[in-house]
C-alpha cells in the first residue's frame, strides 16, 4: 500500500526536488530499512543529496564514482544487494565504519541513462527475500519514470523558452487559431503586434477588427480556409501604418479534417516601405531610360517617316500636274499619297503606344499582335539593316492580362540588345518566339551573337553594368523588374551556337 501511495505521488511530481522529497518520506516505510539515501550523479562524482535514517549517513557529501557503491550502481546500471557490507569488496569500508550500516541494497534510477541511485541501509547483517527486493526495485522503476517525465517537461519548457526567445529576436509572434470556435492562443509578442496587451482577449474577431477594412475580407478568408502554402499575405492595420505578414498552415485532425491554423506573424512595415521606395525609383529610372531610348530613336524614326512622307508628297505633286490633263490618274495619285500618309500615322501610333508613363493598367492582350507591334517598332527605330528577325507564334495562344507598354518594352529591349550585340557580324539572326509552357506564356529571344561577356553574365540584372559606349546598363534590370511585377520571370541561357537566349515567362493568371 505504501508503494502504491508513493507511485501516485511520484506521478504528480513536477520537479526533481519533489521526487527527492517523496523518496525521502516514503522509501523507509516501503522497504523497512533503517535508512535511505538519494544520490545524484554530478559529473564524475556521486552527490548524496538527501537522506532519512536512524543516524547520520553522508548527506551533502560527494565521492568519486569509482570509489562508492552508488557509483558502481550507476556505472553498471545494476542493483547491488549486499547482506554483509564487510564481506563485499565494492564497499569503501572507511566511509561506512562510522555509520550504523551493516547490510544494504542500492538501486539505480535512470531517465535515459542512470543519473541517480537510491540506497537502502540496515543496522544488522541480514538476507533479503525476493519479495523485498522486488518492492525496492519497483520503487526504483517508479522513481525512474517520474524522473524521465520531469526531465521531458524541463526539456519542453526549455525548448519553449528557446522558441519564445527566437520569436522575440526575429520580431515574430506565434499563434494557434481554432477554426470552429475562433479562439486564438497567441504569444505576447503576437498580441503586441496587433496592439493588444498580454492579458487582453484575442479571438479571430479581435484579430480581424485590428486589420484595415480593405484587407479584412482577404484576412477573414485566410483565417477560415487556411493560408495558401508559399503565399504569405501582408495586411495593413486599422489604426497604424503597420503592415503585418502572416504565414501559417492548417492543422488536421486524425481524420484529415482541418481543425486549426498555426502560424507566425511579423512586422514587415520597414521592408514594405523600402520596397515601395525601390519601386518608385525604378519607375523613375524606367521613364528616364525610355526617354533616353526615345532620344536615340528620334533620328531613326525621322528617317523612317521621311520615306512615306516623301513618297506621299511626290504623289501629290504628280496629282497637281495631272489634275488638268488626266483627272483619273490624278485621283489615283492622290489615293496613293493618302496610303503613304496613313502609313506614317500608323508608325506614329505604334510608337506612341510604347511611351506610356510609368505603370499602365493591365489589359487583355493578343500576343501575336503585341509581337508584330514590337517588331514594327524595332524595324522603324533600329538602323541595323540586314538583320534577319523571325517571329514564331504558337497557334491558339490565349490572351493574357498584361501592361502592354511594359511587356512591349521588355521584348523591344531584348531584341534591340540582340541586334546591337551582332553589330558587324556577317550572320545576324534574331528569333522571337512565343509559346505556352504549362500555366504560363514563355517568350524567347534568341540571337546568333557572341553571347554575354562573363562579367556581365555575373551581374546580369544588376543596373549599370554595360559593355556599350553610351549604354546605361539599366535595360535588363528594368526588364527583370517588369517581369517580376507581372508575377513572372526573366532569365538568360547561353545558346548552343554561342549566342544569347533570353526567356520571359508570364503566368496566365498573373
Ligand atoms: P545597355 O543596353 O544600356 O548596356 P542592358 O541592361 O540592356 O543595358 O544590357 C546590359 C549589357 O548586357 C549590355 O551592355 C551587353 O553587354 C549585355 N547584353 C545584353 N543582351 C545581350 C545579348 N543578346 N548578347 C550579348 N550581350 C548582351
Amino acid at each position: 500500500m505504501a508503494l502504491v501511495a508513493a507511485v501516485e505521488q511520484l506521478a504528480a511530481a513536477a520537479a526533481l526536488a519533489d521526487i527527492i522529497a517523496i523518496v525521502r518520506s516514503t522509501a523507509r516505510a516501503i522497504s523497512g530499512a533503517d535508512g535511505v539515501c538519494v544520490v545524484l550523479r554530478d559529473g564524475e562524482r556521486c552527490h548524496y543529496v538527501d537522506e532519512n535514517a536512524i543516524a547520520p549517513l553522508w548527506k551533502g557529501k560527494r565521492f568519486p564514482l569509482a570509489t562508492c557503491l552508488s557509483g558502481w550502481c550507476m556505472l553498471n546500471d545494476q542493483t547491488a544487494v549486499i547482506p554483509d557490507i564487510y564481506s563485499d569488496p565494492r564497499i569503501p569500508y572507511d566511509a561506512y565504519r562510522p555509520t550504523f550500516v551493516k547490510s544494504m541494497i542500492m538501486v539505480p534510477v535512470h531517465a535515459d541513462r542512470p543519473i541517480a541511485a537510491i540506497g537502502f541501509y540496515w543496522g544488522q547483517i541480514r538476507a533479503f527475500s525476493a519479495g523485498e527486493l522486488a518492492l525496492i526495485e519497483a520503487l526504483g522503476r517508479s522513481v525512474s519514470a517520474a524522473l524521465a517525465a520531469v526531465k521531458a517537461q524541463e526539456n519542453l519548457r526549455e525548448s519553449e523558452h528557446r522558441l519564445a526567445l527566437a520569436l522575440e529576436a526575429g520580431g515574430l509572434g506565434a499563434f494557434e487559431l481554432q477554426l470552429e470556435s475562433g479562439a486564438i492562443d497567441a504569444t505576447a509578442s503576437c498580441k503586441a503586434l496587433f496592439g493588444k496587451a498580454p492579458g487582453e482577449a484575442f479571438s479571430r474577431e479581435d484579430l480581424l477588427a485590428a486589420i484595415h477594412p480593405d484587407d479584412r475580407e482577404t484576412a477573414a478568408r485566410v483565417l477560415s480556409a487556411g493560408p495558401q502554402p508559399g503565399r504569405n499575405a501582408v495586411y495593413r492595420l486599422q489604426d497604424r501604418p503597420t503592415r503585418l505578414e502572416l504565414a501559417g498552415r492548417l492543422v488536421l485532425d486524425e481524420g484529415g479534417v482541418p481543425v486549426a491554423i498555426t502560424g507566425v506573424v511579423r512586422d514587415v512595415t520597414e521592408r514594405f516601405e523600402a520596397q515601395e521606395k525601390h519601386d518608385a525609383l525604378l519607375g523613375q529610372l524606367l521613364r528616364a531610360a525610355r526617354l533616353n531610348d526615345l532620344g536615340a530613336m528620334a533620328s531613326a524614326l525621322a528617317h523612317e517617316l521621311n520615306q512615306p512622307l516623301a513618297a506621299g508628297t511626290n504623289y501629290l505633286k504628280a496629282a497637281e500636274r495631272l489634275l488638268a490633263k488626266d483627272p483619273e490618274q490624278a485621283v489615283r495619285a492622290i489615293s496613293k499619297a493618302g496610303g503613304q500618309f496613313l502609313r506614317t500615322k500608323e508608325i506614329i501610333q505604334r510608337i506612341r503606344g510604347f511611351v506610356g508613363q510609368g505603370q499602365n493598367p493591365k489589359t487583355s492582350e493578343d500576343l501575336e499582335q503585341l509581337c508584330h507591334d514590337v517588331l514594327e517598332l524595332v524595324r522603324v527605330t533600329t538602323s541595323n539593316d540586314g538583320t534577319q528577325i523571325y517571329l514564331k507564334v504558337e497557334i491558339g495562344l490565349p490572351r493574357i492580362e498584361i501592361d502592354k507598354v511594359q511587356i512591349g518594352q521588355v521584348l523591344f529591349n531584348l531584341i534591340r540588345n540582340a541586334v546591337e550585340a551582332m553589330d558587324g557580324q556577317a550572320l545576324r539572326q534574331v528569333i522571337l518566339s512565343v509559346a505556352r509552357g504549362g500555366d504560363a506564356i514563355v517568350f524567347c529571344v534568341a540571337d546568333s551573337g557572341p553571347g554575354l561577356a562573363p562579367d556581365i553574365a555575373a551581374h546580369l540584372f544588376m543596373p549599370f553594368h554595360t559593355t556599350k559606349e553610351g549604354g546605361m546598363g539599366v535595360g535588363l534590370s528594368l526588364c527583370h523588374k517588369i517581369a517580376e511585377n507581372h508575377g513572372g520571370k526573366l532569365w538568360h541561357e547561353p545558346n548552343a551556337n554561342g549566342g544569347a537566349t533570353f526567356y520571359l515567362r508570364l503566368p496566365l493568371n498573373g
